[in-house]
């Protein structure tokens, strides 16, 4: 594009590239193998090493450049000076390359807002499952999803050492989603992906009423996301609280960018505002195609004991 990108676009293409440097540190941090492993509610929360400089790197890095927009980061951290190795001064060239959809052309910094996820998926990197793992960096406006990216970064993983480890996927709202081959399930097949360390009798019930033809049990919230747009999972199923903002914000844009939604289990909206609460309450019900049908299933019970906010 010629002259100076959208404000949007800049900060979508530092997002892009402050991505891959996070995906890196999260490698690094796993050949370390010194995790630095923090339990924070329990057993089943964890930080590491790797979480906490990620977030670094990308908080940092975005108010560097952009010292206007309001970032909100899932790890609590100490405020300190951050090293500057862990500075990312560069932007994706293909996406200043494309056109701001017009709606969002006039944006200011001050408008909008960027959830950070710097490691979905912690429990899962712990326990070596590393293709669950994603960094998830989304843009907000207007308490709209409108813009995402997920870094994997250990895509490609299982082929061993000579494979090109890592892959970003970023999608805009009027513009598409990029990165990755968008592709249905094939069929009428209900295939319904949950997560696999944090079920209970709500997410097991509610996955059952969705009359799936088969379950994948996996970790991340961006991950099932992959699984919904490269035709793996037909549904993500996740009735009970414990996913927040950032898990979910760049997620629901890339979805939304390609004609999926991302929804709470009654088919209400989250907002993405600065001010709002970080927990989803209500669960997640994203789908690329055919939510209606997934949306019809949810029993009474789990309406009646996850309430829309
Ligand atoms: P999962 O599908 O279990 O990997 O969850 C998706 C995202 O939501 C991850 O970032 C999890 O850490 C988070 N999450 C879901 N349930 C909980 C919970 N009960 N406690 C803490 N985090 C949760
Ligand atoms: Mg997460
Ligand atoms: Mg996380």
């Amino acid at each position: 594009m010629a002259g100076n990108p959208a404000v949007v676009m800049r900060l979508l293409a530092s997002a892009y590239a402050v991505s891959e440097k996070a995906g890196a540190i999260v490698r690094n941090v796993l050949y370390s193998g010194e995790l630095g492993i923090v339990e924070k509610t329990g057993a089943n929360d964890l930080q590491t090493m790797a979480d906490r400089l990620a977030q670094q790197s990308i908080c940092a890095s975005l108010s560097k450049r952009f010292p206007k927009i309001t970032i909100i980061g899932e790890e609590e951290l100490p405020a300190e000076v951050v090293m500057e190795d862990l500075i990312e001064n560069g932007q994706a060239e293909e996406i200043l390359q494309k056109t701001c959809p017009v709606e969002y052309s006039d944006l200011k910094e001050e408008e909008l807002v960027v959830w950070v996820d710097p490691l979905d998926g912690t429990k899962e990197y712990t326990e070596g499952l590393l293709d669950n793992v994603t960094v998830l960096i989304g843009i907000a406006y207007g308490g709209k999803a409108i813009a995402g990216v997920i870094n994997q970064p250990f895509y490609n993983y299982q082929l061993g050492a000579k494979a090109d480890l890592g892959r970003t996927i970023w999608g805009m709202l009027g513009l598409g989603a990029f990165g990755f081959q968008l592709q249905e399930v094939p069929g009428d097949r209900r295939i319904v992906t949950t997560t696999r360390s944090h079920s209970n009798k709500l997410v097991t019930d509610c996955v059952d009423a969705m009359e799936p033809h088969e379950v994948i049990r996996v970790g991340g919230a961006g991950n099932k996301i992959i699984q919904l747009v490269e035709g793996k999972a037909s549904a993500y199923v996740f009735a009970s609280p414990g996913c927040k903002k950032w898990d979910t914000c760049a997620s629901e844009a890339i979805l939304h960018a390609v004609g999926g939604r991302l929804t709470d289990m009654h088919g209400n909206a989250y907002h993405y505002d600065a001010n709002v609460k970080h927990m989803n309450s209500a669960g997640v019900l994203a789908t690329l195609r055919n939510h209606q049908y997934y949306a019809s299933r949810v029993p009474q019970s789990v309406l009646q004991a996850l309430k829309s906010n």
